[in-house]
């Protein structure tokens, strides 16, 4: 049976696009109160209109960058009384940032990987479970990929950040495990979003190549990881759902 999040406090990060976005949708469908989350403030105004004239959802908008660790750690304290008990936690910001071999790493697009994907979801945990824990609710879910699992050339730091991730989150839930605090790693394959537009810096054209020619329905839509991310928020209490590995059917 599931366990209904309705009336419960969800921040996610990276909800201006993508996988953020449709997590976004999908808890304010289920009853969410949102905190949602990201740089480009402006399309988190046009979501949170959008939820409230849909499912007359609670949003409240935070411009933030997941790397300004003073701003996350400030972050909690510095939330409207009606969203201070953030229960569940969307580790989603973060992306790939260029192709470049091992060999030809830009130290620039290594430092905004490596801050996004791994700082930015180490500082948000630290900033948000001494709450979850102390109210006795509380899920943090980390999302990763399978880059984390499985590693390509041209991709080298990007799967770092991920495999660092999964370690990160399996580790966690050791420090967790006698809290009522969860922590699930959730590892896409191909979603069509904006992400392979940032790798490919803005080249539209080599962002649309990754997914053409996809058999059995192509990559896989946001929503399709809401839905996971969703399953594993909605598992009984005793249930906790460590690591989900979600591939495109067609995907080797
Ligand atoms: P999008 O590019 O559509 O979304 C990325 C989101 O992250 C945006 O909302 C962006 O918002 C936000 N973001 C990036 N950097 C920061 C930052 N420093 N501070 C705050 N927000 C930030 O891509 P996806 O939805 O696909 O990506 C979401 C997650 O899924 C990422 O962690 C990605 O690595 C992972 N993933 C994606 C896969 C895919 O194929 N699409 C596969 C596997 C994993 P803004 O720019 O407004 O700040």
């Amino acid at each position: 049976a599931a366990e209904p999040v309705a009336g419960r406090c969800a921040l996610i990060t990276g909800a201006s696009s993508g996988i953020g976005q449709a997590t976004a949708e999908r808890l304010a469908e289920l009853g969410c109160r949102l905190v949602v989350a990201a740089r480009r403030k402006d399309r988190l105004d046009a979501l949170a209109t959008r939820l409230a004239n849909d499912f007359g959802a609670k949003v409240h908008c935070v411009a933030l960058d997941v790397t300004d660790v003073d701003a996350v750690m400030s972050l909690p304290s510095a939330l409207p009384a009606e969203f201070a008990d953030v229960s569940i936690l969307v580790n989603n910001a973060g992306g790939a940032l260029g192709t470049a071999k091992c060999t030809e790493n830009n130290m620039d697009d290594v430092a905004t990987m490596l801050d996004a994907n791994v700082k930015g979801v180490v500082a948000c945990t630290r900033a948000f479970s001494p709450g979850m824990v102390e109210r006795g609710c509380g899920h943090v879910v980390n999302i990763s990929s399978i880059a984390g699992v499985e590693w390509y050339g041209g991709g080298s730091v990007y799967c770092a950040t991920k495999a660092a991730i999964n370690a990160f989150t399996y580790a966690s839930r050791k420090d967790l495990h006698d809290t009522p605090c969860k922590i699930t790693s959730v590892s896409p394959g191909f979603v069509n979003t904006e992400f392979a537009t940032v790798r490919f810096k803005g080249d539209k054209g080599k962002a649309d190549n990754v997914y053409a020619g996809m058999k059995y329905g192509g990559p896989l839509l946001a929503e399709d990881i809401a839905d996971n991310i969703v399953y594993a928020l909605t598992r009984p209490g005793r249930v906790q759902v460590c690591d989900m590995l979600v591939y495109p059917t067609c995907q080797a």
